[in-house]
């Protein structure tokens, strides 16, 4: 058979521990025997962040928004144990901060459905999309310590005029904390999360917490309806959906009993949290994918899980692990599939689209990783447990 050929190159990060080694597997077992791949490989591992002091995150990125698609491996966001662990000369920043600050942008996650993993919610029957906003707030914060003494906002405008305001008169210490987002990276927020849902012809939810925070958060909201109301009302009506927007604790009731086929836009710090929350009620983390859509239509894709520390140091000492790839063979899919868009290679999608399908139905056959075994319930099929390689070798089998 003669490979899949490709016109522009993807961008490639590799990462760290488990996932480094699925990364590996993924290509040699299910992308390079169909397709002459072609990237631009950048080693975001933490020991070439040390070694480049974290320039390769940021020349990955801006290699992002030349060619305008990347696949990422999940990468260590270091602390001090890790710092320890491998040596390194500082704590460099997270990857994904790093990336996210450079493309801006709205970071999508759905789940990856399967017939046989029923979600913790029964009533849930469709996928819940959570649109993250992936620019500032706590991740772009400055904090401090404070001691006895007074702590203060202070805003110096361009003609240098000057507005103080009171944050907390200290009586003894405590902690302060100032974030920041802007009127442009909300703004493309906006159109990222209601151009979004138009394409997927689903309903979109905004929520924030504007009764408390009401000029932050209340910027949000009232962005939000401006671009609406301006540019996309009559579209979602003629599309026959809605936009609605609410407090966020009213959402998550609200999302608990829906039957789903939501699009759940979120600020920056409710969609990290949320998204774990649907992940795993869904059924597992392993199953969620992920993807940075920027405002300039830049696309990056990865699984919404974490290295998997601890599958990996089993996988060190010669033990077989049984670690999920399906949300990091999706990160390639959902990346391939965008090339082949942009590049018109029908072949390329559609090869993209039938290893999705290929992957869904080895786990609706009964051939899954060990996360998936205990919650596996479909007549006539028994869960039989796979180690990482041979499961992909199964999905392979039906390519
Ligand atoms: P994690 O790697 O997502 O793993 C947490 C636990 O979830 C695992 O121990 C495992 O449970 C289960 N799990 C996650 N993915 C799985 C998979 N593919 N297959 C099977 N089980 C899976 O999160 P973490 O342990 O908190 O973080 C580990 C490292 O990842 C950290 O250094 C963190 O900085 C980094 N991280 C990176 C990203 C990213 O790059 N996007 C995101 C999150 C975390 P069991 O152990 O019970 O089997
Ligand atoms: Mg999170």
């Amino acid at each position: 058979m003669e490979k899949i050929k490709m016109k522009t190159p993807l961008v490639e990060m590799d990462g760290d521990e488990m996932t480094r080694i699925l990364w590996q597997w993924i290509k040699e077992i299910l992308i390079e025997p169909y397709v002459e791949l072609k990237t631009e490989y950048y080693d975001l591992g933490l020991k070439n962040r040390d070694l480049t002091d974290d320039k390769v995150t940021v020349e990955s990125a801006l290699a992002t928004k030349k060619y305008g698609v990347a696949v990422k491996c999940a990468t260590i966001t270091p602390n001090y144990q890790r710092v320890e662990e491998y040596g390194l000369k500082e704590m460099w920043k997270s990857p994904n901060g790093t990336i996210r600050a450079i493309l801006d942008g709205t970071v999508f996650r759905s789940p990856i459905i399967v017939d046989g993993i029923a979600p913790y919610i029964p009533t849930w029957k469709k996928p819940i999309v959570i649109a993250r906003h992936a620019y500032g707030d706590i991740y772009k914060a400055v904090d401090g310590k404070a001691g006895k003494g007074k702590a203060e906002l202070t805003f110096y405008d361009e003609n240098g005029e000057r507005v103080t305001k009171e944050v907390f008169d200290f009586k003894d210490g405590g902690v302060v904390c100032a974030m920041h987002n802007t009127d442009k990276s909300i703004e493309s927020f906006a159109r990222s999360c209601f151009n979004y849902a138009l394409a997927v012809k689903l309903p979109l939810w905004f929520s924030t917490k504007d009764t408390i925070s009401k000029v932050y958060d209340g910027n949000f909201k009232a962005i939000f309806n401006r671009i609406y109301e301006t540019e996309y009302k009559e579209k979602f009506e003629k599309a026959g959906i809605e936009y609605m927007y609410t407090l966020i604790d009213d959402v998550v009731a609200r999302i608990i009993r829906s039957e789903g086929g939501i699009v759940w836009a979120t600020k920056n710090y409710d969609g990290d949290v949320m998204s774990d929350m649907l992940a795993t009620a869904f059924g597992s983390l392993a199953m969620m994918t992920s993807v940075l859509v920027s405002p300039d239509g830049v696309y990056e894709y990865e699984a919404a899980h974490g290295t998997v520390t601890r599958h990996y140091y089993k996988y060190l000492k010669g033990e077989e692990t049984s670690t999920n790839p399906v949300a990091t063979i999706f990160a390639w899919t959902g990346a391939l599939k965008k090339r082949g868009e942009l590049d018109d290679l029908p072949e390329l999608s559609a090869f993209a689209d039938k290893l999705e399908k290929a992957t869904v139905s080895t786990i609706e056959d009964g051939e899954m990783t060990g996360d998936l075994v205990g919650l596996f319930k479909k007549d006539g099929v028994s869960p039989k447990k796979l180690n990482s390689k041979d499961f992909l070798q199964a999905i392979a089998k039906r390519l």
